[in-house]
């Protein structure tokens, strides 16, 4: 499933369930998506099974495409993915080539 056909997943479970849908609730999905993190942060550290932690960690995704959904409603995130993975791949090696030549 790409990004897109979760978005529209996402979207019918909010109608259906009657969460949050306006674009004032952007901050508050944005604030459950961190909350998410902590929950996932969290469970690795009180070492719980990689199922939990993954449940976790997909809340959070959840919830960043809930916002996406309404807060930039235009772009296709799928799209998106590959525009941002091409620009990062242009980054320099962590923190500038000097660090490369000591690690190896
Ligand atoms: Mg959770």
């Amino acid at each position: 499933m790409h990004l897109e056909e979760m978005k529209k997943e996402i979207e019918r479970l909010v109608l259906e369930k009657g969460f949050y849908n306006k674009p004032e609730d952007v901050p508050k999905k944005l604030l459950f998506a961190f909350i998410e993190l902590g929950e996932a942060s969290d469970a690795w550290k009180k070492g719980k099974s990689e199922e939990v932690i993954g449940e976790e960690l997909i809340d959070v995704i959840f919830y960043v495409l809930d916002a996406s959904r309404l807060a930039c409603s235009t772009i296709n995130m799928d799209e998106m993915f590959l525009k941002k993975l091409e620009k990062n791949k242009k980054r320099q090696y962590q923190y500038g080539e000097g660090h490369r030549l000591e690690s190896n």
